[in-house]
């Protein structure tokens, strides 16, 4: 099948509600993938920060394969191994408490929602408070929970007790709880509106005072956790060089980068609040397969072992340097830490002007002919989110296609 086969295939036959750009893919490694016709694209996108380890890695292929040849799937009527392994590791990188698995990171949020409401009910309360520009996923809960009209629009009703605040502002959050307030939820970097790290002060600031209110502080780490920043999670890395030891949320949602692709969420929750979502409260047939904690399990392995968490804060480093050292009339600002970047461009390029597209994905399908995949997002933003394992060449050979791709957008004035 040809490139254009595959794009009228799933165009006829899958629902519109995605915006997909006209490339699609037959394989990957590492860093690369290729479309049907042989094309080779560096992958600094990660399938939106998800393929931790790059495409086909032999590691996970093989955790999957040798899972899949002894046992795939049992239930949630009883035990699993992996599932056990997974959330003990999960507790050793984060703390005292216990795992719930499911499938996406919209549904790790979900069980956040059900834990605030559940801990909440008996005194009366249930609202949750989350941010402007926020993103919480696409369920009709996420929705409410996201800050951003484009989600909400057309699907009114929203769920009710979910309110949003300006980020990075611990006074409008403090004057917005009320005595139905349970919980609030924030990202401690925005990663859909364009790479917006939280401000160490604010994320002290929720954690006192979430104490001194009896509120549930929840951390969306879908897009910012599992090493992506250079620590697990981003606040970690937010917060390195303050003198604030043992800061911990009360909740914590992760999914995408966690299996290196297989499908998997995970809310971790903390004690004393881990019982809360007692037998009978909660669940989903397919949480914690066995295939799913297995890839996990390998993933986490190998972040380990390659030491890639300290990789990612070193290629990172380098590839913020490296954009920046390129001095383009067009770039405003890079933003983010590790391996999570956001270019934000000027705003106005001419170039980028082009009714009813965004500059960003403008940018994105101009970077795709020169042969570089990166996520652009709501803003003039463009996402950096390559594999954990990348090396440094490939991120010379990602900035000199960005660097090709910035200078044409000066050849291309009209
Ligand atoms: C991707 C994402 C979600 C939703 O995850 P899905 O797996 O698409 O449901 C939620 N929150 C954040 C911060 C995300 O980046």
């Amino acid at each position: 099948m040809s490139n254009a086969d595959i794009i009228g295939l799933t165009t006829q036959f899958l629902t519109p509600n995605y915006a997909r750009f006209p490339l699609a893919f037959s394989k990957g490694k590492g860093a690369r993938l290729w479309d049907f016709e042989g094309r080779e694209y560096l992958d600094f996108g990660g399938g939106i920060a998800v393929t931790s380890l790059g495409h086909a890695h032999p590691r996970i292929t093989a955790a999957l394969a040798q899972q899949a040849q002894t046992l795939t799937h049992t239930s949630n009527l009883y035990h699993t191994e992996s599932a056990g392994r997974l959330a003990q590791t999960l507790v050793g990188l984060l703390g005292n408490g216990k795992c719930f698995f499911c499938n996406s990171g919209a549904e790790a949020n979900e069980a956040l929602y059900k834990l605030a409401r559940k801990w909440g009910h008996d005194s009366g309360r249930y609202e949750i408070i989350s941010t402007h520009n926020s993103f919480h996923g696409r369920t009709l809960a996420g929705i409410a929970a996201t800050g951003q009209e484009k989600v909400k629009k057309g699907f009114e009703p929203a769920v009710e007790g979910f309110r949003q605040v300006p980020f990075n502002d611990l006074a409008a959050l403090e004057k917005a709880i009320s005595e139905k307030t349970a919980a609030i939820l924030i990202e401690a970097i925005q990663g859909e509106i364009g790479i917006i790290p939280a401000s160490p002060e604010y994320l002290l600031g929720l954690r006192k005072l979430c104490t001194e209110r009896n509120l549930l502080l929840m951390i969306d780490a879908i897009q910012c956790g599992v090493f992506r920043t250079g620590k697990f999670l981003s606040y970690e890395r937010i917060l390195e060089n303050t003198k604030s030891h043992g800061f911990l949320p009360d909740a914590v949602s992760m999914a995408k980068g966690i299996a290196n692709g297989f499908p998997i969420g995970a809310a971790w929750i903390r004690q004393p609040f881990a019982d809360v979502l007692s037998a009978g409260s909660h669940g989903t047939t397919f949480g914690g397969t066995p295939l799913a904690c297995s890839a996990a399990l390998a993933t986490l392995e190998i972040i380990r072992e390659e030491k890639l968490d300290a990789n990612a804060h070193l290629q990172g480093d380098y590839l913020k340097k490296q954009i920046l050292g390129l001095r383009s009339p067009h770039v405003r600002e890079v933003r983010g830490f590790g391996l999570m970047l956001g270019v934000e461009l000027q705003p106005d390029i001419p170039a980028l002007k082009v009714e009813g597209k965004s500059p960003a994905a403008l940018f994105a399908s101009r970077l795709h002919e020169l042969g570089l995949l990166t996520i652009p997002s709501g803003n003039p933003v463009m996402r950096l989110l390559p594999p954990l394992n990348v090396t440094r060449a490939e991120c010379d050979e990602a900035v000199e296609k960005l660097s090709r791709g910035l200078s044409q957008l000066s050849q291309l004035q009209h």
